[in-house]
This record gives C-alpha cells, structure tokens and sequence, in this order.
C-alpha cells in the first residue's frame, strides 16, 4: 500500500509546534513580524504573498505588507529594503521573486541583512548552509526534509535522486542532505537538463525528489519498487478543457510503484509555507534574545 503523504497535515503540526513558540515569545512582549515586499503586477505573485501574509496572520505572526510599483526606479525597492533591514520591529524579509526586469534578483537578496534572510538566499546564508551551518534553511528544501522525516524514511546511507539544480531547491537540498547532520548523510545525485539517461539515476534512487517544472517529467517507468517520490512541481495544465494542478510527477503511475509519495497540491507547497513561518519565529527568537523550543 503505497503512503500518500500528507503535507497539509505535517504543515499543521508545523504550525502547532509554532504556536508554543509564539507565546513564550508574546510573553517577553515580542510579536514575531514578517515584511513582505511586492513589486509585481502578476496574479501569481500577488496570489503568493497574500498567502503567506494570511499563513502569518493565522499563527500570531504580524505580516507588514509592501506593494512597490513595478514601475518605480531600483532605487525604490533598495531604500524600502535598507529601511526594513533597519527597522528593529521587523523580524523577516521576503522580496517575492521575480522582481521586475530592470532590477537585478540577485542584487535585491544581496540587499537583505541575512539575520532578516528568511528565505535563506543571502550568499552568506547560502555560505554557512553549504559549510553545515545554516542560519536559515530554505523553505522548500526545509520541507522536504520535515516530509521524509514525517514519513519515516531514513537520508542516512540513503542513494537521492534530485531532479532539479536550482538556486531555490535543487542546489540547497542537495547541500542539506549531504550533510553530516540529521536528515543528512545521503548519496546525492543532483540532474538538471543536461544530464544524460536521467531515468538510468532515477531508477537507481531510493528516494526521487523532483524540482523540475516539467509537468509529470517522472513517471512510473523512471522509478523502482519501493522508492519513495517527493514532488516539488507546481505546473498549470489545461485538462478536458479546464486548467488544473500538476506536479513534475506523473502522480497516478508513479504511485503504482513508490511506496511513499507527495501529492501536487497538497504535499510540498503547504510545507514551504510552514517552513516561511518556523524562520521567521526564528529570527524573532535571536534577534530579540529570547530562546523558544523549535524541536
Ligand atoms: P527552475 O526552473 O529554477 O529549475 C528547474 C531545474 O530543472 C533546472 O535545474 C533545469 O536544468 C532542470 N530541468 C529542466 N528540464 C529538465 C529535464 N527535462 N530533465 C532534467 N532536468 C530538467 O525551477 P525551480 O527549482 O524554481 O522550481 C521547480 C519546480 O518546483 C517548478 O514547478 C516550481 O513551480 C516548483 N516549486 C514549488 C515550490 C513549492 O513550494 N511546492 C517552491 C519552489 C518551486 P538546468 O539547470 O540545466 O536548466
């Protein structure tokens, strides 16, 4: 019987687990906040943020909302960034990405103060990540690795196939999960376009993790027996005339053979989400002095 993990329901313990969190942190007076900045027309971003600001809302964590004209010169969106870097009140910082083509994404994640990086995308943080000491783990490899860990499957000695090398998922996951560390320990094979006979290191995998943006890339041809699929895809599709939700695995086959699997939606969305919310209780708790169980 295959498991089907439940990312909705790892997210919701995620987030209970936050809760106790928040109030030692609501008794020392500190109201973990999260800035998120916006300085794009497109439905999908502003889908994003109005997310993650009513995901804040939910658990006690203030969500400051900035909306920049995409438009407006660079300048603009620096200063906004330099003022929020400054702003002792504000916990976290999210610039929600793509910012618009006359400004350079990596300049704006080299402007964010890395103690505020809650993405974790700050050079520095992604420095100290790959030496096996994060400040802050990216959401989505974040979540992966909370989703094996919920569904019991052991990184130690384990052989990963990651389809996907980038900056967001592919290459921070691959770094965790070499780590000596918990849900560390693995032998990790990163594929990206290039890679040759991709179903060859699929197959080879006990554990497949696909950040593709292919929908359905990985079916059931490209995995063994037993292996277990997370899928981080997230593709608009128009089936039998309607738009729908696929991830980069061909959910129905795959499933015919992993013996664990995430669903698109429902699986490793919810978790990055969650995950946005534990760092940013995190960088409440140091930055004002005040330790919190986040076990
Ligand atoms: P990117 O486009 O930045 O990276 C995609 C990666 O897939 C690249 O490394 C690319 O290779 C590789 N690739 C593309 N086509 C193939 C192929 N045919 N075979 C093998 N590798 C291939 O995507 P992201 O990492 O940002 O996102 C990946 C997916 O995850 C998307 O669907 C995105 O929407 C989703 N996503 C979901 C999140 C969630 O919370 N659920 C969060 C973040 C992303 P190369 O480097 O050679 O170009």
């Amino acid at each position: 019987m295959t498991h089907i993990i439940d990312g909705n329901a790892v997210a919701s313990d995620v987030r209970d687990g936050l809760s106790t969190a928040i109030e030692t942190l609501d008794a020392e007076g500190v109201t973990p906040t999260l800035a998120t900045v916006l300085m794009s027309d497109d439905p999908a971003s502003e889908t994003y943020v109005s997310m993650k600001q009513r995901d804040c809302e939910e658990v006690g964590i203030e969500a400051l909302d900035i909306e920049l004209d995409p438009e407006a010169p660079a300048d603009e969106l620096f200063e906004t960034v330099e003022d929020l870097n400054a702003d002792p009140n504000v916990n976290g910082i999210l610039v929600q990405m793509p910012v618009p083509d006359h400004i350079a994404d990596r300049d704006v994640i080299r402007a964010i103060d890395p103690a505020k990086d809650v993405d974790g995308f700050h050079p520095e943080n992604v420095g100290r990540l790959v030496a096996g000491d994060p400040v802050f783990k990216p959401c989505t490899p974040h979540g992966v690795l909370e989703l094996l860990d919920a569904a019991d499957v052991e990184t130690e000695g384990a052989d990963i196939a990651i389809v996907g090398r980038s900056n967001i998922v592919g290459k921070p996951l691959a770094n965790l999960l070499v780590q000596k560390a918990d849900y560390g320990n693995a032998t990790v094979t990163v594929c990206h376009s290039r890679t040759e006979n991709l179903a060859e290191k699929t197959r080879r995998a006990d554990v497949v993790v696909a950040a593709v943006g292919v929908p359905e890339l990985i079916d059931g041809s490209m995995i063994s027996d037993g292996t277990v699929v997370i899928d981080v895809g997230v593709n608009r599709v128009e089936r039998d005339g309607e738009s729908t939700l696929v991830g980069d695995v061909d959910f129905e086959s795959a499933k015919e053979k992993a013996s664990a699997i995430t669903p698109v939606p429902g699986g490793v969305g919810p978790m990055t989400r969650a995950m946005l919310l534990y760092n940013t209780v995190t960088a409440a708790s140091r930055q004002e002095d005040v330790p919190v169980d986040l076990s």
